[in-house]
């Protein structure tokens, strides 16, 4: 870990609609570092996906600016916004939008045929550990598999962060631990600088930093010293 991939600083997102003003980030300050995993915790509706999508390249913040490694984010325009997303961000959702009609290979394939610098389908699915099931269909798979599918469409473009947005929110523990593995294996062989939200403070121990949401503002920030492996966590 050394210098910050991603510095927004002093970000807010206000959501009007007619009358009604929902400030759903108040000025926050957020560094992740190349190569770090943090996770993000704190209650529904505290501003985690909306600070995750704008980081991303999803949304758009209302005052504030976002950089990610040398690129000034802030000012660009739409097409610039999604070539960036494209080239450097995976993103992993709870919900993991595979196409039903297309098996595990084709879903990640769809993704590697349009990447700069993919690895093969079949070597990302191996990432995740689903090389004995690149034929399936999302409908002969678990959800634990299928959100690792997810993982591994999002991994396959080699992108330098990957932004997951409560990835085991659907699954049950054992499962979720399979989903955090691959996730953990990917920060530490790759180095993919990583951000986790969850609902699940259990789950802190496997970042190197967490970050603890609260009314639109980061209201904590834990250093773990040592960090541990997701089959290690008690849950
Ligand atoms: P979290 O991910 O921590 O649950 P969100 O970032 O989704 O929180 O939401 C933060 C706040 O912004 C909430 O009050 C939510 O209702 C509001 N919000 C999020 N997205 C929208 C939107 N598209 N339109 C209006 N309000 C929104
Ligand atoms: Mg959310």
């Amino acid at each position: 870990m050394s210098q910050p991939i991603f510095s927004a600083h002093d970000v807010s997102k206000v959501y009007r609609s007619g009358e009604v003003e929902v400030w759903a980030l108040r000025g926050v300050d957020l560094d992740l570092f190349e190569g770090e995993m943090a996770v993000l915790l704190g209650p529904s509706g505290s501003g985690k996906s909306t600070l995750l999508n704008i980081m991303g390249g999803l949304d758009r913040a209302s005052a504030g600016t976002v950089r990610f490694a040398d690129q000034e984010l802030t000012d660009y325009p739409d097409s610039r916004l999604t070539r960036f997303r494209r080239d450097h961000v995976g993103f992993v959702f709870q919900f993991y939008n595979l196409i039903p009609s297309l098996t595990a290979w084709e879903n990640v394939a769809l993704v590697t045929e349009i990447s700069r610098d993919p690895m093969p389908p079949e070597e990302a699915l191996s990432l995740v550990g689903l090389d004995k099931r690149m034929d399936h269909f999302p409908s002969q798979l678990s959800g634990g598999e299928q959100q690792r599918v997810a993982i591994a469409r999002a991994i396959a473009k080699r992108p330098q962060v990957l932004l997951c947005d409560e990835p085991t929110g659907a699954l049950d523990s054992k499962t979720g631990i399979l989903v955090l593995e691959a996730l953990d294996r990917i920060n530490r062989e790759f180095g993919t600088t990583t951000a986790v939200i969850t609902h699940n403070a259990g789950i802190r121990e496997i970042a190197h930093r967490v970050f603890t949401f609260q009314d639109g503002g980061i209201t904590q920030m834990h250093v773990n010293e040592r960090r541990i492996r997701p089959q290690d966590v008690v849950w």
